[in-house]
């Protein structure tokens, strides 16, 4: 085994410890294993610091076995524990420390493979009470709320919610958790809810191929009593991963557990997935989240802003909704920039501060293209008036740009065929057909003509 990382080290620690707290009380716990702290971590020893002679003594007598079973059960070996008196039980560690840090398999020793199949984070901020319930979401709320309410035991299984990036299918699948470790009813095991990504459901599962350890990671994944995984569309063209997710699905769903799903489009649209996943995944029930109308956008941030701890004028949250629309990652993006921007100023959150700090990051919205602009663009283009193109003239480059006008407008804008007739010049509806005949039979064909007219479209549509 190459050194682990002190990283490594300390995400052994921190499940070593676990296990040990489950099979004590809590005051022993607290007595003999809390003060303890980890040194060193190699092939054949644990070193473990203790604060005095007679605590490592008191291990030896009576818990040497617990550890030595922990450690082989981390492990997957036989180790050796050694012991160091010590005061200082820091080591130095990340701040953060996510089981995503250790979804890159390539970077792990082998020997700490029992410590993957570890719950991902689930954030404690992805509460129910923290999701805002619009018309746009209002029936994955509900769905998603009856199942945490009773999970297994509704119609409801599976749960399938998708929707497209920063709805908050994520939100809903964690407050599911978060509701049922708080709640655990129906039996569940609050050590036994798993939240995964798709992600990390592969390479949790390449991982135990590589170190031969397929049945732990079976045994892992069917042995929950709530299966939350998100973003299945990521399964796409990982043929032995989707057949161990069907295989454990297969499983959850005959033992009643209960199954919640996310993705980003209709399961009958999801692409490279088994028709067998596509069709379970259809069993219970199919939810769709929507983006967010302006009134939801606006309480999303009011509550965000209220969070905080910061009072936002109706001004400040209308113009960011009206700016906002269809992502609600993005709307949150938007507020933390302003109360950044706000705290570090000093000054109070204005609509002037916001439209200074907000406004360029704002895409401009579609311009609406009018049959005027048009006009005013295809003359420009072939260096010919406004009034020649809606002229009778039947000069061959004039009746060309004239053709290629209609044809744009029919195009690019909604009007009616009668309308475009009326801007050049009171032609009736059936000129107006013989102009966009003209361009769609014989420009089209013409590749230099049909090249300005793809540059004119373009034109259009960037401005
Ligand atoms: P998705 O998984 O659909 O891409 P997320 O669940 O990650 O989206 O949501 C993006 C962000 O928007 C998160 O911070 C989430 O808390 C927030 N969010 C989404 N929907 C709501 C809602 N209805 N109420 C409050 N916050 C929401
Ligand atoms: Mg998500």
């Amino acid at each position: 085994m190459e050194n682990p990382s002190s990283l490594e080290i300390h995400v052994f620690w921190d499940r070593f410890l676990k296990i040990i707290e489950e099979r004590v009380n809590q005051q022993s716990f607290n007595t003999w294993f809390k003060p303890l702290g980890i040194l060193e971590l190699n092939d054949d020893n644990i070193v473990i610091s203790v604060p005095q002679t007679y605590h490592q003594s008191w291990l030896e007598e009576h818990y040497l076995p617990l550890l030595k079973s922990a450690s082989q059960r981390l492990l997957d070996r036989k180790v050796n524990i050694d012991f160091v008196i010590s005061d200082n039980n820091d080591i130095p560690v990340a701040d953060d420390i996510t089981m995503s840090s250790f979804d890159n398999v390539d970077s792990v020793p082998s020997s700490h493979s029992m410590l993957f199949f570890e719950q991902q984070v689930i954030n404690p901020r992805f509460t129910f009470d923290s999701f805002v319930v619009g018309n746009s979401n209002q029936f994955a709320h509900a769905a998603a709320k009856a199942v945490a309410d009773s999970p297994g035991t509704t119609a409801f299984n599976p749960l399938v919610i998708y929707g497209g990036v920063g709805l908050g299918k994520t939100h809903i699948l964690q407050a599911i958790a978060n509701h049922c470790l708080t709640t655990c009813k129906n039996g569940i095991d609050r050590k036994r809810i798993i939240f995964v990504s798709s992600e990390k459901f592969t390479m949790d599962f390449i991982m135990s191929i590589q170190n031969n350890i397929a049945p732990q990671y079976s045994n892992y994944y069917r042995s929950t009593d709530l299966l939350l995984v998100d973003d299945i569309q990521f399964f796409n063209n990982k043929e032995r991963t989707q057949e161990e997710f069907f295989h454990t699905f297969n499983a959850l769903h005959q033992s009643g557990k209960q199954i919640v799903l996310t993705m980003d489009r209709p399961p009958s649209q999801l692409k490279g997935l088994a028709d067998r996943l596509i069709n379970r995944f259809q069993w219970g029930l199919v939810t769709d989240i929507q983006p967010p109308d302006f009134e939801t956008r606006v309480a999303i941030l009011k509550k965000k802003a209220e969070s905080d701890g910061v009072y936002l004028e109706n001004a400040i949250t209308d113009y960011i909704a009206e700016n906002i629309t269809s992502n609600i990652r993005e709307l949150e993006g938007a507020l933390i920039r302003l109360l950044a921007y706000s705290s570090l100023r000093g000054q109070d959150i204005s609509l002037d501060m916001a439209t200074r700090v907000l406004g360029e990051t704002f895409t401009k919205k579609p311009s609406i293209i009018t049959i005027e602009f048009i006009q005013k663009l295809v003359a420009e283009y072939f260096s010919l008036t406004n009034d020649q193109i809606m002229s009778n003239s039947r000069r061959k480059e004039v009746a060309v740009a004239r053709h290629i006008a209609i044809h744009l407008s029919k195009k690019l804008t909604d009007s009616s065929l009668k309308t475009i007739g009326l801007h050049f010049g009171g032609r009736d509806h059936s000129t107006v057909i013989h102009s966009l005949r003209t361009v769609e039979n014989k420009y089209m064909a013409d590749s230099s003509l049909a090249k300005h007219i793809q540059v004119l479209t373009d034109k259009a549509k960037s401005s």
